[in-house]
């Protein structure tokens, strides 16, 4: 039998300017094509320098940073597996899809779950995160800083982790959208686990994942006493590999390789121009969207730059949508769960002019086919506005 990749696969790339996974450098994929031994000096070196690294993009002075070996889900479920077990009492804000996740896997380790649901397309408020802080003794508190299904962004995240702080209660901040693309200070922000995968903000593979521990949640971790259902998911066991160079399963060697090289590329880069990169670019998608003539599907106060929601017109088909994006214009963007939206992601090379352009073109021209009104040519001058005077910043 042979069945050749190249049968299945397009003749041309298609650019991914989804809600992930996003493009990856040439540096990222050359490193993730590399097999070394995943123990020894190499590979004791590379982690080394990820863990040095990630300190910075996690805005953290912890040493306690770990990979695992999956998707951001994996690192979800690393941290609600270390922090939670039967009769821990975990507050999980929920703004949609994924950070209804984080409930459910606290749900099954045994955890009594209380779910605050915000509207859909809002941010959490504080002041009522404070009411069931006070009202409840929890143990754990869950939230997204975006939550990419509905893209929502939790502005008020610093004060909400800082509050959980003071009502000694351990805070879980998924950032799998987001790390490097917005701000987030683990440390100055008293947040004690951060997630993150690979292939979003970070931009690279899909597989890897890391996930950063307070110093101060570590000693609650190192001293558990409940049984831990997990083997992979151990972090007193994952040490063994990440701070000890010893073995706990065989790493995903060019997995972590990759993740050196985009980690690399944010430190070059550095976190306040990837930012403002990631600023500029998303916010000019956005006014360019609006002057085509189409609605962003979340309000100002709420809205997540990393991954944008557009809001479909009546009587038109995100599905046909998508699809007239990726056969003729060969650029693919998301639908959603559920919702009557289209999402384009602002994470990593996604955040890039040229991309920008194309993926505009692109949307205008497959909505138009579908049925909706739009006025590309206004759209695509919004767009040269709103990047000409960036284009050092953005190209
Ligand atoms: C994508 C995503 C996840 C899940 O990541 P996987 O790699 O698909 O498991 C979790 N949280 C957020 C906010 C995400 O965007």
């Amino acid at each position: 039998m042979d069945l050749p990749l190249d049968s299945i696969l397009p003749n041309e790339p298609l650019l991914l300017m989804g809600a992930g996974p996003v493009p990856v450098s040439q540096k990222v994929a050359m490193a993730n094509s590399v097999v070394i031994n995943h123990l020894g000096d190499t590979m004791s070196q590379v982690i080394e320098r990820v863990r040095l690294m990630s300190q910075y993009v996690f805005q953290t002075q912890s040493k306690h940073i770990i990979g695992v070996a999956g998707p951001g889900s994996a690192a979800m479920e690393m941290a609600i597996t270390n922090l939670v077990w039967p009769g821990r009492k975990v507050l999980s804000i929920q703004n949609g899809f994924f950070s209804a996740r984080l409930a459910e896997m606290a749900k099954r380790n045994g955890a009594e779950v209380t779910v605050y649901e915000t509207p859909v397309g809002q941010a959490a408020n504080p002041e009522e995160v404070e009411k069931l802080l006070q009202e409840h003794d929890f143990d754990v508190l869950t939230i997204v800083q975006g939550e990419t299904s509905c893209t929502v962004w939790n502005r008020e995240l610093a004060s909400i982790t800082q509050m959980a702080r003071r009502y000694g209660v351990l805070s879980v901040v998924d950032a799998v959208c987001t790390l490097s693309t917005m701000p987030l200070e683990m440390d100055n922000w008293q947040v004690d686990v951060v997630i993150t995968g690979g292939q979003k903000g970070l931009a690279s593979i899909p597989g890897v994942s890391l996930i950063a521990f307070s110093e101060h949640v570590w000693p609650i971790i190192l001293e558990r006493t409940a049984p831990m259902p997990h083997w992979c998911l151990d972090v007193r066991l994952a040490r063994q590999f990440w701070e000890e160079k010893g073995y706990h399963y065989t790493a995903p060697v060019s997995g972590i390789l990759a993740l050196h090289e985009a980690l690399r590329q944010v430190c070059l880069e550095t976190l306040d121009k990837r930012f403002n990169r990631h600023e500029v670019c998303s916010i000019a998608l956005q006014s360019a969207v609006e002057a085509m003539g189409l609605e962003l599907f979340v309000d100002t106060h709420s809205r997540l730059n990393s991954v944008v929601g557009i809001s479909l017109p009546q009587g038109v088909d995100g599905k046909q949508v998508l699809s007239t994006m990726s056969k003729q214009y060969k650029v693919e963007i998301s639908g959603s769960f559920g919702l009557p939206i289209v999402r384009i992601g602002q994470m990593g090379e996604q955040s890039r002019a040229h991309n920008l352009f194309r993926t505009l073109h692109a949307l205008g021209m497959s909505m138009k086919q579908s049925g909706a009104v739009i006025d590309l040519p206004s759209g695509m001058a919004a767009l040269e506005r709103a990047l000409d005077v960036n284009d050092t910043v953005t190209a």
